[in-house]
């Protein structure tokens, strides 16, 4: 968990593993409904020390194709981790679980991305 200097809320902490399109709605306010996301959580802190999920728009989500690799070894979520590397960014922690309440949507959006193990 890095840190980020918002325009917004100053100085926060940066939550990381949401896709482009993702970020650039939230920043804008651009309203995202549950049909426009896909989530993938990473089963088992065994696997992934420092990413328990990703939270990405559902048009990169189709086109990866990544719900034909099983999430079920630790190879098959570093080859997972590696395709997400190239689309993954980061925003301010207010900023995202603002959005995510202000428009409704699941709190599984905000767990996915263990913010609440802060
Ligand atoms: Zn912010």
């Amino acid at each position: 968990m890095g840190l980020v200097d918002c325009d917004k809320h100053g100085h926060q902490g940066l939550v990381w593993g949401i896709s482009n399109e993702v970020q650039q709605n939230i920043l804008a306010d651009v309203s995202m409904t549950t049909g426009d996301i896909a989530y993938i959580q990473i089963p088992g802190e065994e696997f992934s020390y420092f990413q328990p999920g990703y939270v990405l728009n559902k048009k990169l989500y189709n086109s990866l194709e990544l719900e034909k690799i099983p999430v079920n070894t630790k190879e098959n979520i570093d080859i997972i981790e590696a395709v997400l590397k190239n689309h993954i960014t980061g925003i301010c922690i207010k900023c995202y679980t603002e959005y995510i309440e202000r428009h409704n949507l699941p709190q599984v959006l905000i767990d996915v991305l263990g913010i609440r193990k802060l």
